[in-house]
Order: C-alpha cells, then structure tokens, then sequence
C-alpha cells in the first residue's frame, strides 16, 4: 500500500515512473542478474526474447512439453514451430536424454532451432548442469521460463539467471504478484535494452513519434510494480510458509499411495505447489480426489496436460524420454499427479481438514 500511494501522491499511475524501476532493480538484485525488464505478462517476456534470437516464420524452437501454454503460445505469435522435450523423472523438467534425441533429430533434418525454452516446474529448478552443455554444443541459446520458480536455486543460483534470458510471471497464481505482469531478467544489457525497445511500442529516439519496426504495448504500470516491490518483500517468508504446507503434507501421506514431487539435491525449490503422483497399482485417481475435495469447496488442480497432447500442438514433433512410441514421462506425470491446495494463506486447521478427506479416501 506504501508504494502504491507513493505512485499516487507523485501522480505517476499509468505506464513508467518510480516503481517499475525500482521493481526491477530489486528483483535483479535478488535474482543476481544485471538487467532486467518488467512487463505485463510473463508470456510478453517470452515472446520478446524469442523475438531477441530472430525467431520468425518457419523457424523451430524447443519447449518444454509439461508447461502451462504460456511457454510456448508465443511460438506460435512468431509463426514459428514448436517441438516438444518430454520430462525426465529426477525432477520432471526437461529430459537431457529427449533433448540431445531432438538436437540429432534437427541436425539431420536441417531444422536446428533457433531457442530452447526450458521451464522451471513447479518451483523447482531443471537441471541446467546437464542441459545448458547440450545446448551450448549445438550453440543454440536458452532462455529459461522461471514463471513458477522465483526464489528457487540450483547449486546455490537463483532459477532466472540460468538462460541467456530468463523470465518471471506475477501473474495471481504465481508464488508473487503483481496483479498480473512479468519481467525478463539477462546479463545482456543489450538485449533487454533492445526488449524495452519492442515494448514501448518500438518509439524511435525522435522529437515526434517514428517507428520502423513493429513494437507492442508490454510494460508494466506502476501501480502494478509498487504492488510487486511490497511483495517482494516478503517473498522469503511465503517459500518458507509454503516450504512448511510441504513437509506437513509429507508427514501425513507417509505410506500411502502418494509419490511427492521428487526434489533434485542440488537445489532448493520455491515449494510453489505441493504435487503428488499416485502409484501405480492403487484404484484411487486424481479425478477422484480432485472431485472429492471438491465437494468440500475445496479447490485442486490436475498437472498440466502435457503440450503435445494438447489439439493446438498436437502435429509438433514431441521427443520423449523413453524409447517405446507413444510412452513419455510428461502423460504419465498428467494421467497420475494432482496438485495438492498449496496457497500460503492455507491454515493449519484448513490443512488438517484436506488431509482428512483425502486419507478417508484413499
Ligand atoms: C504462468 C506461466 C507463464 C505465463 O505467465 P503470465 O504472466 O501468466 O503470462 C509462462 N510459463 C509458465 C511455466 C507459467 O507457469
């Protein structure tokens, strides 16, 4: 509320002012990135930093496979094709194994992409020790869709700073907010000095208004970015609140027909959402559990529903994890998972009450 009444009182409310640097400033330093941009969505970010490494019409990029549709809808804003990396079961980001398939794939068929989009699941960081080398053999660049992992590490980096390009959403969902918005973070001031460019309506440095490329209304206000500036503020306390929702689901569903998220050593997630899988062999499914809380007034969610499952993708090229045709790790983290409540204002006695229902029926 403090800085949004300082946007007020300075009567800064629309696009630009002291907020949204700061915003960006802040979150830079807590990322440990040099430059960043905030922006209305992080789906903006995502389509600018394809638009940063030249993607146009024809071109490919790979993506992800278990996202939400974020990661990849601007794929297809640049007319450009997407092919799908599965998951690997260490962490469910991206498999090394499906990416180095599609890398050999590309080069015999002469569609080597132009970016590799790799998500940062749930919280967790992918495990860039074994993807970025992929990438930097077929010198492709990677930028790193950090939406749901703001606050994560890896090896004692925070999720953002591992692409060429990363990006945030403070979208309503995301672990903050801003009311909605995004940012795209680089140590490349250049890029995110020719992104800013793009997202201004690409205005030339002109008295009067020039333009001699195509631009985009993607900033943010800085009524959305005093909100952020508060919220990153407390950012630690929501991972360590959320960290917590974690463990007491842990505690409770020992020795039962739940697998958790696996969480990868070398890292520390954000704890964004609590996701389980059941085993296999047990009747009980993720319908049946989503309904049953439902019944409740309890809301929960399946995992997303793999891309190149989805009808809008479903004629891009998909490399699984797996040998065996028609089997990948992503259909089987969506046939069998479910995400569990997770929001950092769940109380404890709320809590209780969810694992109740969800024990009687198991
Ligand atoms: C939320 C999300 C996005 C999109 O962010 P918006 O701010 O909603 O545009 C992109 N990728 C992933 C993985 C997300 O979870």
């Amino acid at each position: 509320m403090k800085y949004i009444q300082e946007a007020f009182d300075t009567n800064w409310i629309a696009p630009l002012g002291t907020n949204v640097d700061k915003f960006e400033e802040e979150l830079c330093e807590y990322v440990g990135v040099d430059h960043g941009l905030a922006l209305s969505s992080g789906t903006a970010g995502i389509h600018l930093a394809l638009k940063y490494f030249g993607v146009g019409p024809g071109d490919y990029v790979f993506c992800s496979d278990l996202t939400f549709a974020g990661s990849c809808n601007p794929i297809l804003y640049q007319y450009a094709n997407p092919v799908f990396i599965d998951s690997e079961p260490e962490t469910w980001n991206m498999s090394p194994i499906a990416l180095e398939k599609a890398f050999e794939w590309a080069k015999k068929e002469n569609k080597m992409p132009k970016a590799v989009i790799i998500v940062d699941l749930y919280g967790q960081s992918a495990d860039y020790d074994l993807l970025l080398p992929i990438c930097e053999k077929y010198d492709v660049p990677v930028i790193e869709d950090a939406a749901e992992a703001l606050g994560a590490t890896y090896k004692g980096k925070k999720c953002g700073s591992f692409g060429h390009i990363g990006i945030f959403s403070f979208n309503g969902n995301k672990i903050i907010t801003t009311s909605g918005g995004g940012m795209v973070v680089s140590n490349d001031e250049e890029a995110i000095k020719k992104m800013r460019f793009w997202a201004t309506q690409s205005r030339e440095p002109a008295k009067h208004y020039e333009h001699k490329e195509v631009g985009y209304n993607y900033r943010m206000s800085n009524i959305c970015a005093g909100i952020g500036r508060g919220q990153l503020e407390i950012l630690n306390t929501r991972i360590e609140k959320k960290r917590e929702i974690q463990s007491i689901y842990i505690s409770h569903f020992n020795n039962t027909p739940f697998e958790f998220m696996p969480i990868n050593k070398e890292g520390n997630p954000n704890y964004w959402l609590t996701v389980v899988t059941i085993k296999e062999g047990y009747l009980v499914t993720p319908e049946m559990i989503i309904s049953q809380l439902e019944k409740e007034n309890i809301e929960s969610r399946s995992l997303w529903k793999p891309m190149n499952l989805q009808p809008l993708f479903i004629s891009s090229p998909f490399f699984s994890h797996f040998n065996e045709v028609g089997n990948s790790l992503g259909k089987s983290l969506f046939e069998n998972g479910v995400c569990l409540p997770s929001g950092s204002s769940l109380s404890g006695e709320n809590q209780e009450r969810i694992i109740e229902l969800i024990k009687r029926l198991l």
